[in-house]
């Protein structure tokens, strides 16, 4: 029997120094940091930037899907002499074959539990006569933006929470205390935002993205690629709504006002439209440079209507 440390010798020699495995892991160097390069040189472009990251996301499942298939090969099959004819290859075909197959399994996961938990959370109520405008609101945005049926749900808290709940059921979730604070254009801006990440898949997107990146809890990308790509996301959605309402500043004095309100409590992290703490590691834009968006965003749009 070869000891461990002769095999692990034996594979380093002709598997992972071999040309082709060598050539796996130069392409995939390559591709993400291509992608990356096209990231920060698009700082604006907040549709492309979302998209690149989904794809160095897809990229960093392949590379450690890829590096665990070798690993494996590597220590159980020790001696065999065709490591990189056949070992390469199979890892390869492995690594894409199940990093679908886990994403596929995560997605399903997330499409048919993920709103479940949510919705029990809060316990939402059907809109009263005097909210349902709201419905009515939603259900003409989302036919016209071509998202299907969504319901709007109102939740008891005078935090001023809106969240877009995805999944089976999909649903939009408004507290009271956020139609108490905000006036009707800023109210319609907020929900607005909401149908986008609805539009974008963005509720599933989360859902996955956190289950993934518990999987991959040792891998640094996703500590960086998670959080980015919800930030890109919320720009994204800010952008989309601000445009499909005509009035991104009211979007603006509406993240303004909840901002006043102070950090919404901890258990309602991730639920609410403004996140605290800004950084690389934050899931949230600076509201800063949120606001600013939308003013120039604004500006353009009344600059067109003139
Ligand atoms: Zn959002």
């Amino acid at each position: 029997m070869p000891s461990f440390i002769d095999v692990v010798g034996e594979a380093l020699q002709a598997y992972w120094l071999s040309p082709l495995s060598l050539m796996v892991l130069a392409v995939c160097g390559a591709c993400m940091g291509t992608l990356l390069y096209v990231f920060v040189t698009n700082a604006r472009n907040a549709k492309l930037r979302v998209s690149l990251l989904t794809g160095l996301y897809a990229l960093s499942i392949f590379f450690w899907a890829f590096v665990a298939g070798s690993v494996v090969l590597c220590v159980s099959q020790a001696r065999m002499v065709a490591y990189t004819r056949t070992g390469v290859p199979v890892a390869g075909f492995g690594a894409v074959a199940g990093g679908l197959a886990a994403s596929a399994l995560i997605s399903a996961v997330a499409w048919k539990y993920g709103s479940r938990s949510v919705l029990r959370r809060f316990a939402p109520r059907a809109p009263t006569d005097a909210e349902v405008w709201l419905q009515h609101y939603v259900s003409v945005l989302a036919k016209f933006e071509g998202v299907g049926d969504l319901g709007v749900g109102m939740v008891y808290s005078s935090s001023p929470l809106a969240l877009a709940v995805g999944g089976k059921e999909r649903v939009i979730l408004v507290s009271t205390g956020l139609l108490a604070l905000l006036d009707r254009d800023e109210t319609e801006a907020v929900v607005a935002h909401e149908v986008m990440h609805l539009k974008h898949h963005d509720a599933e997107f989360k859902i996955f993205s956190r289950v993934l990146s518990r999987i991959l809890f040792f891998d640094p990308f996703s500590k960086f690629f998670d959080p980015a790509v919800h930030r890109e996301r919320e720009y994204l959605a800010d952008e989309m709504g601000g445009r499909a309402t005509g009035k991104p500043a009211a979007l603006a004095s509406a993240l303004l006002s909840i901002a006043a309100r102070g950090t919404p409590p901890k258990s309602a992290w991730g639920l609410s439209i403004l996140g605290s703490g800004p950084g690389i590691f934050s899931r949230y834009p600076p509201l800063d440079e949120r606001v600013q968006r939308l003013l120039v965003l604004s500006d353009l749009l009344r600059g067109f209507s003139r």
